[in-house]
């Protein structure tokens, strides 16, 4: 379980880039955080996975403070834009990665290994490096990486930003499904709003440093709470 209270942050001691942030993330619901560039949502997104500290304000991981727990223990996947493959490793490597700070060894390595590589249908692919994979297979080994320690919680950040449309499409959907079999707790942030739309149990709509409404895709749709969110919710609709 997440938990923003009262959280704000300043990156330079004046401007506030989130504002007064109250959000309870549910256990086993796919968010995301939706908003134009610069509405505040990779810095929410950096705060929660504890590489950015809040100026003001607490969150909480199952009711402890997130810099109470140090990184390996916090039991969070991590995916992002740029995929930050290792490019000398190859795609087992990469997916072992997380495992080797985990104490998790051996046959039982290589056991969650082929699982998260099977989830994201690189099986063909394990002895090949990244520079050797498109872009869309890129991203799989990211997302499997992210999965392969079974957390229960997993960040992503405009992780399909670089595909183009038709890849971006079926991806949604694996990942949506991985999801949801998984029973992981996501918070996922996009600028964009069909994908938000399609895979989101509810959607956090940012501007500036702001949560404009919180709600389920369709009442987002249907009954936007203002201006800005009617707006933006439209675009490209
Ligand atoms: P984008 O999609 O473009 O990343 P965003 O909604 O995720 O936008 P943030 O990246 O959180 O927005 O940025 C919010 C504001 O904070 C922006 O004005 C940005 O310039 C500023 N900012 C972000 N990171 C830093 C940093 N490390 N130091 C100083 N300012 C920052």
């Amino acid at each position: 379980r997440v938990e923003f209270r009262a959280v704000q942050k300043s990156y330079d001691g004046t401007n506030l880039v989130v504002r007064d942030l109250n959000l309870a993330v549910r256990e086993g619901e796919f968010l995301t955080m939706l908003g134009p560039s610069g509405s505040g949502k990779t810095t929410t997104l950096m705060m929660l996975a504890g590489f950015e500290r809040p100026t003001l304000g607490q969150i909480l991981l199952d009711g402890k403070p997130v810099e109470a727990l140090p990184p390996e223990r916090r039991n969070i996947g991590m995916v992002f834009q740029n995929y930050a493959l290792f490019p000398h490793m190859t795609v087992d490597e990469n997916i072992a990665f997380p495992l080797r700070y985990r104490g998790i060894r051996g046959e039982a390595a290589r056991e969650r290994v082929r699982k998260a590589r099977a989830m994201v249908h690189l099986d063909a692919m394990a002895d090949r490096r990244p520079g050797q994979l498109s872009g869309g297979q890129q991203q799989r080994v990211a997302l499997a990486r992210a999965l392969v320690f079974e957390p229960a919680l997993v960040l992503m950040d405009e992780p399909l930003g670089a595909l183009d449309k038709q890849l971006r499409e079926h991806m949604q959907r694996e990942i949506k499904q991985i999801q949801t079999e998984l029973g992981i707790t996501m918070v996922y942030v996009t600028h964009d709003q069909s994908e938000a739309l399609n895979m989101s149990d509810r959607i956090a709509v940012f501007h500036d440093g702001v949560i404009q409404q919180l709600a389920d895709p369709v009442t987002l749709y249907t009954r936007p709470a203002n201006a800005f969110v009617a707006g933006f919710i439209g675009e490209n609709n």
